[in-house]
């Protein structure tokens, strides 16, 4: 399942530098997580590492990119080769 960031994001560039997929960027009015490269950070972290660092906890599950933890893995494979 990728994440997802809700509209509460207040924007404070915490997360973006930290994803090692490169998959938040800024959109419309606030930052957004792109399901195509978002792997809950399996490959590289134990824990969502933008989770982590949002001082707000405005990062969720997205229920529309459900996956599992095999499918995550085969994107990290996908992305890093
Ligand atoms: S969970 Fe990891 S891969 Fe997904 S957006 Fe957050 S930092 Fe990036
Ligand atoms: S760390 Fe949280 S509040 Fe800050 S830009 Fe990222 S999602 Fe938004």
């Amino acid at each position: 399942m990728a994440l997802l960031i809700t509209d509460k994001c207040i924007n404070c560039d915490m997360c973006d530098p930290e994803c090692p997929n490169q998959a938040i960027s800024f959109g419309q009015k606030v930052y957004e997580i792109d399901p195509h490269r978002c792997t809950e950070c399996v490959g590289h972290y134990e824990q969502p590492t933008c989770v982590s660092v949002c001082p707000i906890d405005c990062i969720i599950k997205d229920p529309a990119h459900i996956e599992s933890e095999a499918q995550l893995l085969e994107k990290f494979v996908r992305l890093h080769g």
